[in-house]
Parts: C-alpha cells; sequence; structure tokens
C-alpha cells in the first residue's frame, strides 16, 4: 500500500519566516531520501532543504517566495516503492561512478566538439642556413612555455625560448592571473574595511591614488617576470624575442627587431596561448572600449562600466571596479552568470553583488554600442533588456580564443581545428609526434595551473621519459567576492550522466570560523559516489574559498573515501574544517550541526 508523507522544513536554527527562493522538485519527481527539495534565504545564508524520506512528489505545498519555518509542510510523497518512478532515477540507483582515470581536459567542461580536420601536409625544409640550432625550441613564454622551457634545460636538452614581447610570463604573468590578482587584493581589503563598519571600527571612504595602485600591481608583475628571466639565464635557456611562425616540421621563423632569424630544432613545444576575443560591432578604436588587458592598465575609474559578460574574467574585474567606486552593470547571454557553474555555488556571489552593481542582466545581449561625446551609448536585447544607456567604459570579456591559426602551423604539418585549438595527446603531442601543444592553444579549461602541468609532461617526453598527463581534475576559482571554487564532478554532470551520487554541504552559516569574519554565506559541498563512497567533486563559495579547494582536489587524486576526510583533523577554528564537516556530513557523524536522524 501507498503511504503519504508529508516533507517538512526541519530545525534549521534560529530561523523563522525564511523565504522559499527555488523549489527545486516538482511534481511527479521521485526524490531521493535527503536530496534537496527548496532553497531558503534568510539574511546570512542560504541553505538547501533535503527530503526526510524518499518517494514520488504527489503534491507541492511551497512555491518561490513563501515563507517558511521549522514545522512547515514542502511536499508530499508517496513512499510505496512500486510506485512509477521518473525513468532516469531509476536508472540513476543503478549507475556506477567509479572515478576513472582521464585527462583533465575532459573532465573539465569539454570543448564543443568540432569537425575534425585533417592533418595539412606540411612544406618541404627551407634548406637555408639557421640562426640558431637546439634540440628543444619552446614557441610562447606563458606558464606553459616558460615551465615547459626550465623543464626541458633541467632534463639537460638544449632549449630555446621564442616571445613577442619584451617580458616572460604570457598572459598570466603580465595582463592575467597575477596583476588582476593583486588588484583583486586591494578590492577586499576596501571591502572588508567597508563591512567592519558595522562592527564598530569605522576607516571611512577610501581615498584611491590611482597611480600607486598600479604601480604597486605593476611591480608586483616586475617582480615575477624579472624572476623568470634571472630563472631563464641561470638554466641556460636561450632567449629570442620576436614572432615565430613554421616554416617547415623542423624549422621556424623568427620575426626580430634585428630581421628574420631561423631555428632549426629538434622538438618544438608549442606554448603560443589565447588572446581576448573582440566582440564584432564595439567601436575598438576608442580607448573607453577596454579588454581584460584594457581594464587592467587601470585607465581611470569609471562612473558607469558596463561588463559584458558575466564569466570568470568579467566578474573578477567587475569586483575591482565596483570596490573601487565605479557604477557596475553586468550584462550575460547565458540565464546564469558563470555559466555551467553549479547554480547553487553562484548564488551567494550573485545575491551580494545583486545588492552593489547598478544591474545584472541574464539573458541579454549588447545590441549595439556607439562612442560620443559624453560616453558609449549601448542598447540591449533579450528577455530582461535594460532601455539603452550611456556608460563611461565598457568592458568586453566575452571569453579567449587559442593563437593556433597565428603560427603557421600547417607549414609543419600540425593540425589546427576551425577554432584554432591544436589537439594533443596525452604525452602532449600533436598528429606531428616531434611537436608537442600546451596551455590555452590545446583546449580548455584555459588555466594557468593546466599549462604548467602539461608543460612539464611535454618536456619529459622529449627527454625521452613515460610520462603523460592524467590529472583526474583540474580546480577552477573565480576572485571574486566571495570567491568561488570547485573541482571535478558538478552537481550538475552528476544529475546529466544520472551519476549515483550522495551530496553533503556544510553551510558556513555554522563555521565559526566564518561568522567571525562576518561571512556566513558561504558553504562547502562535496560530491561522493554513493558506491565506493569516494569523493569526485566539491564546490566552496566564501572567502578564501580558492586556496581551500586544494584538498577536495587532492581528496580526489588520492581517492579519498569521506571517513578519510572526516577523520582527517582539520584545524579549528579554520574555513578547511568545512571541507571535514561537510564529509561528516555525508557520513552522518556531525555534531556542528542538527540534522534529523538516519533511520
Ligand atoms: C584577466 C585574466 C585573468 C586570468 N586569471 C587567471 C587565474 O586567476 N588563474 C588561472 O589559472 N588562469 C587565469 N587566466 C588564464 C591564464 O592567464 C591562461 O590560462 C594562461 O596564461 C595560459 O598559459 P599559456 O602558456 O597557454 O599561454 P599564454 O599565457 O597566453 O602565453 C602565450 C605566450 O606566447 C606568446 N606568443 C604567442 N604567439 C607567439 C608567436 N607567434 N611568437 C612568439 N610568441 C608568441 C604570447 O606573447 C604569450 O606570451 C586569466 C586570464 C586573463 C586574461
Amino acid at each position: 500500500m501507498p503511504t503519504m508523507i508529508e516533507l517538512k522544513v526541519p530545525d534549521i536554527g534560529d530561523f523563522s519566516g525564511v523565504p522559499v527562493i527555488e523549489v527545486l522538485v516538482k511534481i511527479g519527481d521521485k526524490v531521493e531520501k535527503d536530496q534537496s527539495l527548496v532553497t531558503l534565504e534568510s539574511a546570512k545564508a542560504t541553505m538547501e532543504v533535503p527530503a526526510s524520506a524518499a518517494g514520488v512528489v504527489r503534491e507541492l505545498r511551497v512555491k518561490e517566495g513563501d515563507n517558511v519555518s521549522q514545522g512547515s509542510v514542502i511536499a508530499v510523497v508517496e513512499t510505496d516503492a512500486s510506485v512509477e518512478a521518473k525513468p532516469e532515477t531509476t536508472q540513476a540507483a543503478t549507475k556506477k561512478t567509479e572515478p576513472e582515470k582521464k585527462p583533465a581536459a575532459s573532465a573539465e567542461k569539454p570543448a564543443a566538439p568540432e569537425q575534425k580536420k585533417t592533418a595539412p601536409s606540411s612544406a618541404k625544409d627551407s634548406g637555408r642556413k639557421p640562426d640558431f640550432e637546439c634540440q628543444v625550441c619552446v614557441l610562447g613564454s606563458g606558464p606553459g612555455g616558460y615551465t615547459a622551457a626550465f623543464r626541458a634545460a633541467d632534463l639537460d636538452l638544449d632549449t630555446l625560448l621564442i616571445e613577442r614581447y619584451e617580458r616572460l610570463g604570457g598572459v598570466c604573468l603580465n595582463v592575467g592571473c597575477i596583476p588582476s590578482k593583486a588588484l583583486l587584493h586591494a578590492a577586499d581589503l576596501i571591502n572588508d574595511a567597508e563591512l567592519m563598519a558595522s562592527h564598530g571600527i569605522v576607516f571611512g571612504k577610501p581615498k584611491i591614488e590611482l597611480d600607486k595602485l598600479r604601480a604597486f600591481k605593476d611591480g608586483v608583475v616586475a617582480k615575477l617576470t624579472g624572476g623568470l628571466a634571472a630563472m631563464a639565464k641561470q638554466r641556460k635557456v636561450r632567449g629570442v624575442r620576436g614572432v615565430g611562425t613554421f616554416v617547415s616540421p623542423h624549422e621556424i621563423e623568427i620575426e626580430t627587431s634585428e630581421g628574420k632569424k631561423l631555428v632549426r630544432f629538434e622538438k618544438c613545444i608549442i606554448a603560443a596561448g589565447s588572446q581576448a576575443v573582440k566582440l564584432p560591432g564595439l567601436p575598438w578604436g576608442d580607448p573607453r572600449v577596454m579588454d581584460s588587458t584594457d581594464a587592467l592598465m587601470l585607465g581611470e575609474i569609471p562612473k558607469k562600466l558596463l561588463v559584458i559578460g558575466g564569466g570568470i574574467i568579467g566578474l573578477e574585474m567587475a569586483c575591482v571596479y565596483d570596490a573601487l567606486g565605479s557604477e557596475v552593470t553586468v550584462v550575460e547571454l547565458f540565464d546564469q552568470l558563470m555559466p555551467g557553474t553549479d547554480p547553487d555555488l553562484v548564488r551567494p556571489l550573485q545575491q551580494r553583488i545583486a545588492k552593489r552593481y547598478a544591474g545584472i542582466y541574464l539573458k541579454t545581449k549588447v545590441a549595439s554600442a556607439k562612442a560620443q561625446k559624453n560616453g558609449i551609448e549601448v542598447t540591449f536585447e533579450g528577455e530582461n533588456a535594460p532601455k539603452p544607456q550611456l556608460f563611461d567604459r565598457v568592458l568586453c570579456a566575452v571569453g579567449r580564443t587559442p593563437n593556433g591559426n597565428k603560427i603557421a602551423a600547417d607549414k609543419a604539418g600540425v593540425t589546427v581545428t576551425e577554432r584554432g585549438f591544436i589537439p594533443a595527446d596525452k604525452q602532449l603531442r600533436t598528429n606531428v609526434p616531434h611537436l608537442f601543444a600546451i596551455g590555452d592553444i590545446v583546449g580548455p579549461p584555459m588555466l594557468a595551473h593546466k599549462a604548467t602541468h602539461e608543460a612539464k609532461v611535454a618536456a619529459e617526453v622529449c627527454a625521452g621519459h613515460k610520462s603523460a598527463f592524467d590529472a583526474r581534475v583540474i580546480p577552477s576559482v573565480a576572485y571574486t567576492d566571495p570567491e568561488v571554487a570547485w573541482v571535478g564532478v558538478t552537481e550538475r554532470e552528476a544529475k546529466d550522466k544520472k551519476l549515483d551520487v550522495g551530496v553533503a554541504k556544510f553551510p558556513w552559516a555554522a563555521s565559526g570560523r566564518a561568522l567571525g569574519m562576518d561571512r556566513g554565506e558561504g558553504f562547502t559541498k562535496l560530491i561522493f559516489d554513493k558506491q565506493t563512497q569516494r569523493v569526485i567533486g566539491g564546490g566552496i563559495v566564501g572567502v578564501h574559498a580558492g586556496d581551500l579547494i586544494s584538498e577536495i582536489a587532492l581528496a580526489i587524486e588520492m581517492g579519498a573515501e569521506a571517513a578519510d576526510i572526516g577523520l582527517t583533523i582539520h584545524p579549528h577554528p579554520t574555513l578547511s574544517e568545512s571541507i571535514g564537516m561537510a564529509a561528516e556530513i555525508f557520513e552522518g557523524t556531525i555534531t556542528d550541526l542538527y540534522l534529523p536522524r538516519k533511520t
């Protein structure tokens, strides 16, 4: 006989009349015990209410916007095992999710499938006398290129590094990770000082000396890039400045300030990276229209800034300019900021910035942008399009495109996809066995730490080692405020692939450390394979999430089970404790929260 059970809001601490911001199930859904039913949002935190029993939802007693308290009925489920469930949930219960050893590039968000191109036929050797000869030639000195060159040199290979710019370090050190984080640190300080005003420490409105801030950022970059130049010298890596293009499978021609130079190499590692996508139709000649490199120059603090693209780079720069005093508007084509990320992870960020920014418009695109005397006049299109507006500056941050089509790779016989990626295997070999490709040019995720790990493998393979890139996962971080970090399988991916997973979330509203920072809006989420109890994914939103995520990455790499994480003694009181506590939630051993007893 089927039984009807009411699923109620459990004891949620000192909260009552908490609004429901999202209903996560619908009538007819089969829910598992502990599956989230609704998301509640209090002034301090968002929390999901789990089902206290499994069954098929027959009635929903709440809708978005309702206020609930302990004991409010959320749904009524029919618990007879014979009730007809949705086919995917039946399958979900039987599917195993043994973590596979697979290249991390595919473990993360894969690139959209592209038409396979046939390999071009390479050009003949030029027959010219080379200006340089080397065992390994590395094209591009970003985190991929310099790491590959240094590792190759450390393995006693005579190495030459080609870079078109004066400074080594590529996008990451010069116009990416490092300068953006220096500015985000300044933004954090401003925000922290502002937050403390409500707790009795009032610093007042910050005075921003833009020239000094820019000099600080430039100083950080100079220190690091200078360090690279010194290390290249110590390792006897020869550097040539100029733009390199292939002439044949063993030759690259470099356009230098002293004319064309020819390099002949035994092996080459292509690390030519990527560049910002410039949305067509924007008045790019106008200095008020910026890409991320321009935005990092800190030319001025615009009164009104439009950020086109709600991805990581756009939101990080929005964070900087918001803290510096700009009125920020963000438009994003998709229905979510940081598309592809689990929506619950993005929510605390969105809630914070929604209160600070002039507008966040999802499912919206820029229809036109015209340079006027007094600003850039922008019109929008889409479901939530705002009225045309004038902005003092516009930042276009809609993604990055690989440089594969700019190095005459065809002359070397190297396959390049239409989008400009150069496919490589686990040893980072292209279709031409003595030519390797690493970093952004190989494919997503376009992240510096992926590039450096690939670089070491490529260099080691050049030296005859049996190395391969077989990382299980690659973490991603948005250094926004709060930070958002995730690694491995996401909840969304688990659902799409019908993986049999258990999800445990520790709300930072229960973390003494987070509350002591008045930043209890975050949470730590672990995703476990129910069969093996192994952690296969995780996400953290909150301050310092980017520093915390490594523990989850290590746990996944080591095949750690929930008990391994829960029984690891984390120091108290720390934010890292939240990882141990999330594992305890999965284990049912948590004492820092009250969870209804499992029967
Ligand atoms: C604003 C911003 C913030 C970012 N923040 C982060 C972050 O926090 N964390 C993170 O992991 N990633 C971040 N990234 C991404 C990161 O910078 C890249 O993933 C990383 O730099 C890729 O390294 P790479 O070695 O593949 O290529 P690149 O860094 O792009 O380096 C390629 C190098 O090759 C040179 N080159 C290209 N073609 C030629 C040629 N024909 N001849 C000579 N030289 C050539 C280029 O000048 C460049 O120096 C950020 C990017 C941006 C734009």
